[in-house]
């Protein structure tokens, strides 16, 4: 409906608050990559999971207390949200895993309440994290304030594609758009999203 390529659109399975068991029934259907947002939760479910071949991404608010696991545990993490979290994952990034893929969170309802950079610290933020050689800077991540129309959810994606166009240099091209969750993902893929991060239409609605 979009134009968009087939497989251009990666499908994250958001897996927080699911059972390890609700996430092998997800591995037997085909799903490779889970997301989670809590640092010890997760890591109950990737050593209970550790003989499957799944990627592991972190999406959810950063504590520096949690960095060092994270870099020891994750794949990727889509919610980085400081140069100072960037720095302690890739300080932390063990040297025998491969660089850690991140990308940065743009705040790009403006929300004080949300964690994520400023559309106006992004070029500087970028330039840093593209530097970092235990990180590998893959993209920008939303999540936009819930609202109601197709083109009220559009407006958000938008910004985000164009401000990736604008900060994306030779050598961090930043390919991947992590937007789209279960009640705006076609908006998303409208707009170019490249990872749908998506638990509720999935599993059901959590408790
Ligand atoms: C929970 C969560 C999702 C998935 O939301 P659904 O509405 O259940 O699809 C996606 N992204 C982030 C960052 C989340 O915390």
């Amino acid at each position: 409906r979009y134009g968009r390529a087939a497989g251009s659109v990666q499908l994250l399975a958001v897996s927080k608050t699911r059972t390890a068991e609700e996430i092998r029934e997800a591995i037997a259907a085909g799903q490779r990559a889970f997301g989670e947002n809590y640092v010890q939760e997760a890591l109950d479910k990737i050593n209970a999971l550790n003989d499957e071949d799944v990627e592991w991404h972190f999406i959810g608010r950063i504590q520096s207390n949690k960095t060092r696991q994270i870099a020891e545990h994750f794949d990727w993490v889509h919610s980085v949200a400081s140069i100072k979290h960037a720095r302690r994952l890739d300080e932390q990034r063990p040297g025998h895993l491969p660089p850690l893929k991140v990308c940065l969170q743009v705040n790009v309802s403006g929300e004080t309440s949300k964690s994520g950079f400023a559309p106006d610290e992004l070029e500087e933020a970028v330039a840093a994290c593209c530097a970092m050689p235990r990180l590998e800077l893959m993209g920008l991540m939303a999540l936009p304030a819930p609202v109601d129309t197709e083109e009220a959810q559009r407006r958000p994606f938008r910004m985000l594609r164009e401000m990736r166009d604008k900060v994306a240099t030779g050598q961090c091209p930043l390919p991947t758009l992590s937007m789209g969750m279960s009640g705006d993902m076609e908006g998303a893929v409208a707009e170019g999203s490249t990872v749908v991060r998506i638990g509720t239409a999935i599993f059901g609605a959590r408790t």
